[in-house]
């Protein structure tokens, strides 16, 4: 437990760092099954997901440029094609989950996916090497991503970004489908609530994301950050699984424990917001 929370202090430098990457964040995970033809190809930081199709596969969040070569090498391990990659889903309009998707599109010409309210800050992204940021289609709430029998449907959280979108998947495993959920960024410890103005509906929008966010009935839990939900303690069961042991990434009530834990951050740090500025 003391290793989860080391690294969610670094997440208030990325407000001020921008386009550095916390020490460490890039670290190779290693790539593992999560369930059914769903795995984990990020960093120990930064979540990637691949699912695999016979028709290609789609990957879920390129994050930093310098990941791109980890989750290439993660899905190389795994016995999978990188260039076998179709789609790639975009995640949330910040710099440590976007900034490798020109570079993801120039190795496998996949279509990248973003969301409608991400455009704008996807667009006005500076690239450190000068990139353009890949748009090829657009989606908005309830819209699905399907390929080779496989669909995900989004689901638009807004508030950590503009457009944070989680989707979800059914997964199944020993002949039972679950709900499985990619959250997208509940975090709000380190955004601006007071006199916000490039963003004046924040507020409005984390409250709604929060309520929002408690109505999913989510079974497998998966998050943009590992950490969110608590991979490595999960990692470590999937490494003593004994037969008939419960799959570590079924857990209903760590997700709807997250909500509840990140949702209370906020209002705390709204209150302490609101008092400075009243001073
Ligand atoms: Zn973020």
């Amino acid at each position: 437990m003391q290793k989860m929370n080391l690294p969610l202090a670094a997440f208030a430098l990325l407000p001020t760092l921008a386009l550095a990457q916390p020490g460490g964040w890039n670290d190779p995970f290693p790539p593992h099954k999560v369930m059914d033809n769903v795995y984990y190809v990020g960093t120990t930081m930064l979540s990637s997901y691949l699912i695999t199709t016979p028709e290609g596969h789609i990957l879920l969040s390129s994050n930093y440029e310098a990941s791109v070569p980890v989750i290439q090498a993660g899905v190389e391990q795994l016995g999978f094609n990188f260039k076998d990659i179709k789609i790639l889903i975009s995640g949330h309009a910040h710099p440590d989950h976007i900034e490798g998707d020109a570079l993801v599109k120039e190795l496998t010409g996949a279509e990248v996916v973003v969301g409608r309210l991400e455009v704008p800050d996807v667009q006005a992204f500076k690239h450190p090497k000068g990139k353009t940021q890949p748009i090829d289609r657009i989606v908005d709430e309830g819209e699905t991503v399907s390929l080779g029998g496989m669909t995900l449907t989004a689901h638009v959280l807004p508030g950590h970004t503009k457009g944070c979108i989680a989707w979800s998947m059914p997964m199944t495993e020993a002949g039972k489908s679950y709900y499985g959920f990619f959250e997208c960024s509940l975090n709000g410890q380190f955004l601006k609530y007071v006199g916000n103005t490039d963003y004046p509906g924040i507020v409005d929008d984390m409250r709604g994301s929060y309520q929002k966010a408690k109505t999913f009935p989510v079974e497998v839990f998966l998050s943009s950050h590992g950490v969110f939900y608590g991979l490595d303690a999960k990692y470590e069961k999937l490494q003593a699984l004994k037969p008939g042991d419960p799959n570590p990434f079924i857990d209903p009530a760590g997700y709807q424990s997250h909500v509840a834990e990140f949702e209370k951050i906020f209002l705390d740090t709204l209150a302490k917001q609101q008092a400075e500025a009243g001073k």
